[in-house]
């Protein structure tokens, strides 16, 4: 058992054992790839046995954040990453949920690299007071913390100069970042087919209407959304250091890997792995056989 005092709420007791990315999404990229394994983008040449988690909060903070990602995976995560829709109505546990996201990205990026400019610091950590307060009830509204829900669809024809496995990493990659310039700083949290961006009186903000979830829900349909000065291109930086990234696999990794596709090519043929890499191919041809997926 391990005590401490919770990092939501400051409690002390003990501690559970949470995930920053929820658990059910890994699962599901694993149960979804085309060999049954994953690999971390920090440590390529290992297959991985779970995502990342710590010993952050205590069981009530626990429970409260595994109550919205239920709603989530219920409601827009299966139905969506099954390709079973592209609308739904959300409730007011989406805008909690993606506070909540938000909240574990930007814990988690601040832990693994600790701020020294004393700007960053402050505006990060008001902040994450800013969303603990909404996560916890404390206060009604976000404020200036709007949070933002981008539905990402398989792109086959596009005038842009995109990254040959732009597909893949729409729809398979799990990624936790922040993105700080000009005194901005965004909180990005990627999923398979969705990205939540945490924004703190972000300048471009009034464009973005769309992509803003409402604090007492509203819907989600197919419709053109603002991406913030930037943010397309950083998107397609990290698509592109993904593939870079799966180029430095090892020999004897790769030769692992291709052992499990010939012992289970029908499995192959059936996952979500394979279907992405199809949208690549039918947009790029043959050219976008190099890099490899994030998953397997
Ligand atoms: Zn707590």
């Amino acid at each position: 058992m391990v005590q401490g005092e919770c990092k939501l709420c400051g409690a002390v007791g003990e501690l559970k054992l949470s995930h920053f990315i929820p658990k059910f999404v890994g699962k599901w990229v694993k149960d979804s790839s085309a060999t049954g394994f994953i690999r971390l983008n920090q440590n390529i040449n290992k297959r991985a046995q779970d995502i990342a988690k710590d010993y952050w909060l205590c069981g009530e903070c626990e429970q409260l954040f595994s109550g919205w990602e239920r709603e989530f995976a219920n409601r827009l995560f299966y139905p969506f990453v099954k390709d079973e829709t592209d609308k739904a109505k959300y409730g007011d546990w989406l805008a909690k949920f993606c506070a909540s996201l938000s909240w574990r990205t930007l814990s988690y990026i601040r832990s693994m690299n600790p701020r020294s400019d004393k700007l960053i610091e402050d505006s990060e950590l008001a902040i994450l007071n800013g969303l603990a307060s909404f996560i916890l009830g404390r206060t009604k509204n976000l404020g200036i913390y709007e949070q933002h829900f981008f539905p990402l669809d398989a792109i086959d024809s596009t005038n842009a100069d995109v990254p040959e496995n732009i597909n893949r990493y729409f729809l398979r990659n799990m990624h936790m970042d922040v993105l700080s310039g000009g005194g901005q700083v965004m909180v990005y949290t990627k999923l398979p087919k969705f990205i939540i961006l945490g924004l703190a009186g972000h300048s471009e903000s009034k464009q973005m209407r769309a992509s803003r979830v409402s604090l007492n829900g509203g819907s989600i349909f197919p419709q053109s959304y603002y991406w913030p000065k930037g943010f397309g291109e950083y998107l397609f930086g990290k698509a592109k250091e993904v593939s870079e990234l799966y180029r430095k696999i090892s020999p004897e990794q790769k030769a692992l890997i291709d052992k499990t596709v010939e012992k289970n090519p029908d499995r192959v043929a059936a996952s979500k792995t394979f279907a992405a890499f199809q949208h690549d191919l039918d947009m790029f041809g043959s050219s976008a056989f190099a890099p490899k997926d994030a998953d397997e």
